[in-house]
């Protein structure tokens, strides 16, 4: 081995990797289904040497730009796609997406509750307010989840009666609700239309893309978007985000982010394209590294006896999971772990700290090669109860599982947890 890491700990290891030897293989069967469904959107799309050059100006014709909104659309199953560097993260994908669609006087419904923490000021349910969709004259609504986490479909029907635009968030973000996977966020679609029709359905895709064989277009979605820092970028793009799903809607959006009569005709692409065609090309395969490494790190603290969101053994649909590790002390110890089992920045120590727009503190582990990239392993956590860290990422899996036996050791040098011969042979 090359790293120090107790003889004990990394029985348990192995252990728990036998532990998670199906899931893995499931995620391993997906991996290979969107590796070639991705390979085979760039042949038939005829992605060429001249599409990773890029231009400058004013971009007009960049045959890049146009190859990769196609093999966007194709790869999932939509009309159109909107893929572009200037997107600057997720949160302002999801706002050109929103603000694009909607109009004054009409009615947005959430149907997974509480939106992320970002989007509340773009609503307007948070903050000041100036230029928010409520601002503008936009109705915000919200089906409440049900106690057991999952979207309440009557409630659904009953609430989408008029309203112009049904919202869904796939991922868990940062709280303890399950992710909902396909057919689960079909469900929700099919409730909602059948009291409204012609209900436009939003996505926010962010850390599900190519979790599973089908994403959210292929079951009914008008549009997903995501971040390009997170799956879809397969941690080589280096910032950016993508719009997908009906023509009509993905033109829309194109006017909200450049200028109506531009749309999506105009916006060079400079030396961005090369990074987001590869990066698109190796994301099932950093998306099966980050679950594999989410899988092995659920396993493994599961066999130190705590308790994860999702379980090891359960299907993903995004690729976080959540560890309770019940006070401060052990929620450091992780966070400075991974710290130092990254391949950038692992001799910098973590520490707490008042992030603007969160109550608590928190601390945040981010060893990556793209600043604030989560398909890179990172870890965070806002020091409160249930002291819970949320992990996510790991572009191999050798790297992903040695950050999380850095996490563990780092437990275990500080006497933080307790090793038990009966951890190594359960199974
Ligand atoms: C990451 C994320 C976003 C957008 O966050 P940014 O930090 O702005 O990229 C939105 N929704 C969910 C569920 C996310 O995970």
């Amino acid at each position: 081995m090359f790293f120090d890491i107790d003889k004990d700990l990394a029985e348990i290891a192995e252990a728990a990797q036998k532990k998670a030897a199906e899931s893995f293989e499931r995620i391993e069967k997906t991996a290979e289904f969107n590796g070639m469904k991705v390979l085979k959107a760039f042949i038939d799309n005829k992605v060429s040497e001249s599409c990773l050059k890029g231009t400058n100006g004013y971009g007009y014709g960049d045959i890049g730009r146009e190859t990769l909104d196609k093999v966007y659309a194709q790869a999932f199953g939509a009309e159109d796609a909107l893929v572009r560097h200037n997107f600057i993260n997720g949160t302002h994908t999801l706002s050109t997406a929103l603000f694009g669609v909607l109009r004054p006087g009409d009615r947005m419904l959430s149907l997974t509750g509480k939106p992320y923490d970002t989007l509340e000021e773009v609503i307007g349910i948070r903050g000041e307010g100036h230029g928010s969709l409520k601002d503008f004259g936009v109705i915000y609504d919200e089906c409440p989840l049900l106690e057991s986490g999952m979207p309440d479909l009557e409630e659904i029907s009953k609430r989408a009666a008029g309203a112009k635009v049904g919202y869904i968030q796939r991922s868990r973000g940062y709280s303890l609700r399950p992710s909902f996977n396909i057919e689960t966020i079909e469900k929700m679609i099919n409730a909602a239309r059948k009291s409204s029709p012609d209900i436009i359905i939003m996505v926010d895709n962010c850390y599900g893309e190519f979790c599973e064989e089908r994403e959210p277009t292929q079951v009914g979605a008008d549009l997903i978007m995501g971040s390009l820092i997170k799956n879809p970028g397969g941690g080589i793009a280096s910032t950016g985000g993508y719009i997908c799903g009906k023509k009509e809607l993905v033109e829309l959006c194109a006017d909200r982010l450049t200028c109506i009569g531009m749309g999506k005709e105009a916006g060079c692409t400079l030396s961005q394209s090369r990074e987001m065609f590869l990066g698109f090309f190796l994301a099932p395969q950093a998306v099966e590294a980050a679950l594999k490494t989410s899988v092995f790190a659920c396993a493994l603290f599961e066999l130190l006896g705590f308790k994860t969101f999702p379980k090891s053994d359960e299907p993903r649909t995004d690729i976080i999971a959540s560890i309770c590790l019940e006070n401060e002390e052990r929620l450091t110890a992780f966070c400075e772990g991974i710290q130092s089992g990254s391949p950038v920045d692992s001799f910098c120590l973590p520490e707490a700290w008042d992030m603007p727009g969160y109550e608590s503190k928190v601390i945040m582990a981010a060893g990556a090669f793209t600043m604030g990239a989560s398909i890179e392993l990172s870890a965070d956590a806002p020091i409160r109860e249930p002291y819970a860290v949320w992990l996510q990422g790991g572009l191999t899996y050798p790297a992903g599982k040695a950050g999380v036996l850095f996490a563990a050791q780092r437990l275990l040098n500080k006497k933080l947890i307790e090793l038990d011969e009966k951890m190594k042979g359960m199974n």
